[in-house]
C-alpha cells in the first residue's frame, strides 16, 4: 500500500513548493524508500504544452513525451528518476476526461458536477501511482496558493482522501511564509495563521508547516505559530533561504522533515540517509577551483524559468569540472555584425537555446558564425542546432537563402524543413515530435567521445529536421551527422571535426541532467569552455577560420 504526502503552498505564490516537495522525496528516497512526486495544476490548459515560456516558464517534457510543468525537471533533477505523463495533472485534463465520459453516456443520466464527478477524477488521479505497488511514498505538490478558486476542487479532493484512507496513510505538509519587517525587526506569523485558517475552512488540517524565512525561527515564534495553527511545535519547520536549491535537502534534514512525516505515516523500517553523492555534489559546486562563462544565446531571456533545464544542467556540469559557471543571457533580437565580437567575444563557450518563431533568428545565426569561426566552444540545442545548419550552409555552402521552412516556408534552400507526417497535423496540443528516441552514434566523433557509446536516448520537442537530401554536401564540406535515427534516418547530432568544440543537438540533453546523473553534452561543454578560458591566459588560444 503506498502512502500519499501532499504538499500546499499559502500566502504566496513562488515559495519553492516544487523545492520543497523535491527534497522530502530526497530524503525518504535517501532512507531507503521508494518515491515519486507528481503535481496537479489548476489551470484549464490540458498541458503546458501550449503555453508561451513567458506564462509558466519551461515546459518539460518527460521519457514518454509529457509536456508538463518545470517542477517535474526539479523532481527528476533531485531523484534521478523518470516521472511520466501520470505525473502532472491539469484541471484541463481533468474536465476533459470528465466531459468526454459525459458525452459516452457513462454517467447513466445523472447531473454531472464539481462534487462528487470533478473531485471523484482528481483522487482517481491522484492515487493512480499507488496502484502498482511501485511506490512507498507519493508526494503530491498542489498547484496555486490556497484560496485560489481554481485549486478548491484539488483541496477538496485531499479532505476527502483524509476521510477516506486511513489515518497514517496520509498527510499534509502546508508551505507558508514568515515575513520579516525591517521596520519593526520583527517576524510576522499572521500571514501563515491566516493562510492555514484559511485551509482549514476546506476541511483540510495540515500536520506540518514548513515556514519560509529569511531570518531563524526561535523557539517562541515556533511555540506561536503551533498554537494559533493547531500542529505540534516539532511539526513547525523553518526554511531559511538556502544558497542554492540542491542544499534545501540538508536544511530540511536538519529540521528533521522526513522524520517528522515518517512518525505521521507510522513508517518504521528506514535506513540512515544515504546523501554521500548529494554531499560531495554540493562540496564541489560551493568550491570550485575556477570560473568559465557562458553566454546563453536566446530570446526569452527575462524569464529565468524559460530555461530551467538548461540552468541546472550547467550547475550539474560545473560541479563535475569543479568550475562556477557563469551563465550570461544574451538577447539574440540585439546582436548584429556590427557589434557581435563585442558582445560574444569575453564568453569562454556559446549555447544557442531551443525557441520557436523567427523572432531573435538571424541573431542566433550571427552568434554561430562567431562561435565557428573563431573556435569558441559552441553547443546549439533543437533550435539552436538548427541554426548552426543554416549558418553553415549559408556561409560555407553558398546557399545564400537557406534557411528552416519554419521562419520562411518559400525558401529555395529548406535545410530545416518539417516532417511529413508533421504536415498533417492542425492540431497544437501534445503533436511535436515528443518524447525519448534512440540515436546511434558514429564512431571516431565527438558524439562518441562524450557518450562512450554507441546507441544514446534522448528528448525531443520539435516539429521540424534537417533535411537529409542537404547531407552529403554539409559533410563534403566539413560538418558531419555524428548521430542519426537508426529507423528513421533522421539527423539527430551535426559537429565540426574541425573545430575544438562545435556540436548541435536535435533532440533536449538538458532534460535528462541530474545531480547524480549530469548530462554528458554539458559535462564536455564546461570542459571545452574551461580549456579555451585556460589557454587565454597562456595566448595560445586555438583558432580556426573555415570560411
Ligand atoms: N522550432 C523548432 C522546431 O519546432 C525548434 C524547437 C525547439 O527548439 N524545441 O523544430
Amino acid at each position: 500500500m503506498s502512502k500519499y504526502i501532499f504538499v500546499t503552498g499559502g500566502v504566496t505564490s513562488s515559495l519553492g513548493k516544487g523545492i520543497i516537495a523535491a527534497s522530502l522525496a530526497k530524503l525518504l528516497q535517501a532512507r531507503g524508500l521508494r518515491v515519486t512526486i507528481q503535481k496537479f495544476d489548476p489551470y484549464i490548459n490540458v498541458d503546458p504544452g501550449t503555453l508561451n515560456p513567458y506564462e509558466h516558464g519551461e515546459c518539460f517534457v518527460t521519457e514518454d513525451g509529457a509536456e508538463t510543468d518545470l517542477d517535474l525537471g526539479h523532481y527528476e533533477r533531485f531523484l534521478s528518476i523518470f516521472t511520466s505523463q501520470a505525473n502532472n495533472v491539469t484541471t484541463g485534463r481533468i474536465y476533459q476526461t470528465v466531459i468526454n465520459k459525459e458525452r459516452a453516456g457513462d454517467f447513466l443520466g445523472k447531473t454531472v458536477q464539481v462534487v462528487p464527478h470533478i473531485t471523484d477524477e482528481i483522487k482517481r488521479r491522484m492515487l493512480l501511482l499507488g496502484e502498482n505497488d511501485q511506490f512507498d511514498i507519493i508526494l503530491t505538490e498542489i498547484g496555486g496558493t490556497v484560496g485560489d478558486i481554481e485549486s478548491l476542487p484539488f483541496i477538496e479532493a485531499v479532505r476527502q482522501l483524509q476521510w477516506e484512507l486511513p489515518e497514517e496513510d496520509v498527510m499534509v505538509v502546508h508551505l507558508t511564509l514568515i515575513p520579516y519587517l525591517k521596520a519593526a525587526k520583527e517576524l510576522k506569523t499572521k500571514p501563515t495563521q491566516h493562510s492555514v485558517k484559511m485551509l482549514s475552512e476546506t476541511g483540510v488540517h495540515p500536520d506540518i508547516l514548513v515556514c519560509r524565512t529569511e531570518e531563524p525561527l526561535n523557539n517562541d515564534i515556533k511555540r506561536k505559530i503551533a498554537l494559533f495553527c493547531n500542529v505540534k511545535q516539532e511539526a513547525v519547520i523553518e526554511a531559511m533561504d538556502a544558497s542554492t536549491i540542491y542544499e534545501v535537502p540538508l536544511l530540511m534534514l536538519r529540521e528533521k522533515l522526513d522524520i517528522i512525516c515518517l512518525k505521521k505515516l507510522q513508517i518504521t523500517k528506514f535506513n540512515e540517509p544515504d546523501l554521500n553523492k548529494w554531499i560531495g555534489f554540493l562540496d564541489k559546486l560551493k568550491y570550485p577551483r575556477s570560473k568559465v562563462t557562458v553566454g546563453l544565446i536566446g530570446k526569452y531571456i527575462e524569464l529565468q524559468d524559460a530555461y530551467k533545464s538548461i540552468l541546472e544542467s550547467f550547475v550539474h556540469a560545473g560541479a563535475v569540472n569543479e568550475v562556477k559557471v557563469e551563465v550570461v543571457n544574451v538577447h539574440s533580437e540585439f546582436i548584429t555584425r556590427e557589434n557581435v565580437a563585442e558582445k560574444l567575444s569575453h564568453f569562454d563557450g556559446l549555447l544557442v537555446a531551443p525557441g520557436f518563431g523567427h523572432r531573435g533568428i538571424e541573431g542566433k545565426i550571427i552568434a554561430v558564425e562567431y562561435a565557428r569561426t573563431h573556435g569558441l566552444p559552441f553547443f546549439g540545442i533543437c533550435l539552436g542546432m538548427q541554426m548552426a545548419v543554416i549558418e553553415f550552409a549559408r556561409n560555407v555552402l553558398g546557399l545564400k537563402d537557406a534557411h528552416s521552412t519554419e521562419m520562411d516556408p518559400e525558401t529555395i534552400h529548406s535545410v530545416i524543413n518539417m516532417m511529413e507526417e508533421q504536415k498533417k497535423i492542425s492540431m497544437m496540443g501534445g503533436t511535436m515530435r515528443l518524447g525519448s528516441y534512440p540515436c546511434a552514434i558514429k564512431e571516431n566523433t565527438l558524439a562518441h567521445t562524450i557518450y562512450g557509446d554507441a546507441v544514446i536516448h534522448e528528448r525531443h520537442r520539435h516539429r521540424y529536421e534537417f533535411n537529409n537530401q542537404y547531407l552529403a554536401e554539409f559533410e563534403k564540406n566539413g560538418m558531419i551527422a555524428s548521430g542519426l535515427n537508426p529507423e528513421s534516418g533522421l539527423v539527430e547530432i551535426m559537429e565540426l571535426p574541425t573545430h575544438p568544440f562545435f556540436i548541435g543537438v536535435q533532440y533536449h540533453p538538458e532534460l535528462k541532467s541530474t545531480v547524480e546523473k549530469p548530462a554528458p553534452l554539458f559535462v564536455s561543454f564546461i570542459a571545452a569552455a574551461r580549456k579555451y578560458n585556460e589557454q587565454k591566459g597562456t595566448g595560445q588560444r586555438k583558432s580556426v577560420t573555415l570560411s
